[in-house]
């Protein structure tokens, strides 16, 4: 078995009886397979296999509402909220919190297992259209930091 990792440009397409799959643009192919199971979004399908899938269905999916969701995470010293061991808020999304849910990870599973790191996300969901997407990182980064620091204000100093 071989696992290809951030693989990107992917390609799947009839060879004989087989499927080659291939990176676009790279001349090296990912090889032939006698069956493949694509386990993303029929978005994401019809992309990568645009030229096996029937124009009708193509038309489906790719018509087919859906969300994105923006997910920040952050790895801590410390724990975001040692008074309170809470595991997930919900937060009403707005321009100075942009986010939906803060999640502190560690208070379910322990710091111990992240090498004693404290694991936040912080996440929301957007439309793909959403103009919220051409946000910077650095701008999303400075807002999680916002909300972290509106849950735990004592964080603000050491930040
Ligand atoms: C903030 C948040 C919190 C959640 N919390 C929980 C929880 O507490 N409990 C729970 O049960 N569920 C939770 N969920 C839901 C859970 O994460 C999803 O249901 C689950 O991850 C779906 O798994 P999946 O394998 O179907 O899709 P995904 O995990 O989305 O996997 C799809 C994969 O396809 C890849 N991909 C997409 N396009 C391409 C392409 N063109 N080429 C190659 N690869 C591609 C993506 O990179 C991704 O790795 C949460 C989700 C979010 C966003």
């Amino acid at each position: 078995m071989r696992i290809h990792l951030k693989v990107q440009g992917l390609q799947i397409q009839r060879s004989n009886e087989k499927f080659l799959i291939y990176h676009e643009g790279k001349p090296q192919d990912l090889g032939l397979f006698d069956h493949v199971i694509v386990a993303a979004s029929p978005g994401a399908l019809t992309q990568v296999a645009s030229k096996l899938i029937d124009r009708n269905l193509l038309q489906k999916w790719t018509s087919l509402p859906a969300l994105g969701v923006r997910v920040v995470l952050l790895s801590l010293k410390e724990a975001l909220n040692p008074e309170k061991k809470y595991y997930w808020y919900s937060l009403r999304r707005t321009k100075e919190h942009p986010f939906l849910a803060l999640v502190e990870h560690t208070t379910f599973v322990p710091a111990e297992q992240f090498g004693g790191e404290h694991m936040i996300y912080l996440a929301t969901y957007l439309d793909t259209q959403d103009p919220d997407w051409k946000t910077s990182d650095e701008e999303v980064l400075k807002c999680a930091l916002r909300t972290c620091a509106h849950i735990n204000p004592a964080l603000n100093r050491s930040l």
